[in-house]
């Protein structure tokens, strides 16, 4: 089965990645452990990628698909994958079609894991992490057993600038914006389901899991 898990930040995309990964022993490919991989492998794409990523720049559509195509090329990928942080836009998903139409395959499933930006923001600007020992935790989900005050030391709890509800609901924003021709995209090939992610974790993996199940 190949699949394109999608979701926003905080929507725990991440931990129903694991989910899947965990009853089909599929490979998940996230683009942050592609790039790390063909960095460390020092194959020719990874060195271009990396000469990018060492001057902060953005690394081009051409060398990300080209990454994209040798991990998927892999034999451990040859029953499916589940694609994870890729693609980002249009003109990557209509690469990855082609590349994918290269070796006699297509996309099967989106996975678009919802949840309303209002819980995102709760969910996005509750962590704390304590100033002594680094444990974080969550107002909601994680409570310290006295507020503010870390568990193990004592420590005081603080947020860090990058949960604050302004830069959250920016970076929200910017996601959403850039998802949402995304999801059109796979909508128009008949491929998309959305998943409603504010349910309890368990129930969220067994409505994807039925999708998957569905074709099977
Ligand atoms: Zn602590």
């Amino acid at each position: 089965m190949n699949i394109v898990l999608m979701g926003l930040p905080g929507a725990g995309k991440g931990t129903q990645a694991d989910k899947i990964v965990e009853k089909y022993g599929t490979p998940h490919i996230s683009t942050g452990d592609m790039f790390r991989a063909a960095i460390s492998e020092g194959t020719e794409l990874g060195v271009k990628a990396k000469s990018y990523m060492d001057q902060g720049a953005l690394v081009p559509d051409e060398v990300t698909i080209g990454i994209v195509r040798e991990r998927l090329s892999k034999p451990d990928c040859e029953k499916g994958f589940l694609l994870d942080g890729f693609p980002r836009t249009v003109p990557q998903a209509e690469a990855l079609d082609g590349l994918l139409s290269d070796l006699g395959r297509s996309i099967e499933y989106v996975l678009n894991v919802e949840v309303e930006k209002d819980e995102l923001v709760a969910r996005l600007t509750g962590r704390r992490i304590c100033k002594e020992c680094g444990t974080s935790y969550h107002l909601q989900f994680n409570p310290s057993k006295v507020e503010g005050k870390c568990d193990k030391d004592g420590g005081e709890l603080y947020q860090r600038a990058d949960d604050n509800p302004e830069t959250v609901i920016n970076r929200l924003e910017v996601n959403m914006t850039q998802t949402a021709p995304l999801l059109s995209y796979y909508d128009g090939k008949g491929v998309l389901t959305n998943i409603d992610g504010q349910q309890d974790i368990d129930k969220v993996f067994v409505d994807l899991d039925a999708i998957l199940q569905k074709n099977n």
